[in-house]
């Protein structure tokens, strides 16, 4: 099996939040002393750096996490549609970005509860993956529903439960690729 984000077209770029997505050549002042930045070589690439107080820019991808929830009684999965660029009305994997401060499943809780209302318990950890533009690594979970009513939260359009053979297709390639490996499991009956 290829490995998920693999051999796919890279997915919409996030032109919406893209400040933290900056080409290096693009940051052009010291955030902390507002100096010009200038160029200088660190571990073998050029990164931007500040001549005047020493800051240098280290540009790494966004770390995020998503939840594959399944509900076995009913043999369901959640499926949200997106209410925010990229990919707006695009069917995804509630989830997103890690704040500073919290702990991996912390964020995916707090993501999935914003997203969908429920409250769930993590049950397994499915991978962890680059997207196609490498700007982002999503680490997936299985988790299960522990309370809450399913309702689309305020970055959602809509939030539902598909039975696994109906599931939408899904916008962004890694979320179904993701989505493929819990598939092969679900065949198996290994979840
Ligand atoms: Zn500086």
């Amino acid at each position: 099996m290829a490995e998920p984000g693999q051999h796919c077209e890279d997915d919409a770029v996030n032109r919406f939040v893209q400040w933290r997505h900056a080409l290096p050549n693009h940051w052009k002042y010291c955030p902390l002393c507002g100096a010009a930045l200038s160029d200088r070589q660190w571990d073998g690439k050029i990164r931007r750096y500040c001549t005047q107080c020493g800051f240098v820019y280290w540009d790494r991808p966004m770390p995020a996490t998503a939840a594959i929830i399944y509900d076995r009684a009913s043999d369901r999965v959640v499926v949200v549609t997106r209410r925010y660029p990229p990919a707006v009305g695009g069917h995804t994997f509630p989830g997103g970005g890690i704040e500073a401060g919290e702990g991996v499943t912390e964020a995916l809780l707090r993501e999935v509860r914003e997203e969908t209302g429920l409250t769930v318990v993590v049950d397994a950890q499915l991978g962890t993956w680059s997207t196609p533009s490498k700007e982002t690594i999503i680490t997936f979970f299985l988790a299960h529903p522990e309370g809450g009513q399913l309702l689309a939260g305020s970055d959602a359009l809509d939030a539902k439960w598909f039975p696994v053979q109906a599931v939408p297709e899904l916008v962004f390639s890694l979320h179904q690729a993701a989505f493929d490996l819990f598939s092969a499991q679900h065949r198996l009956g290994t979840l």
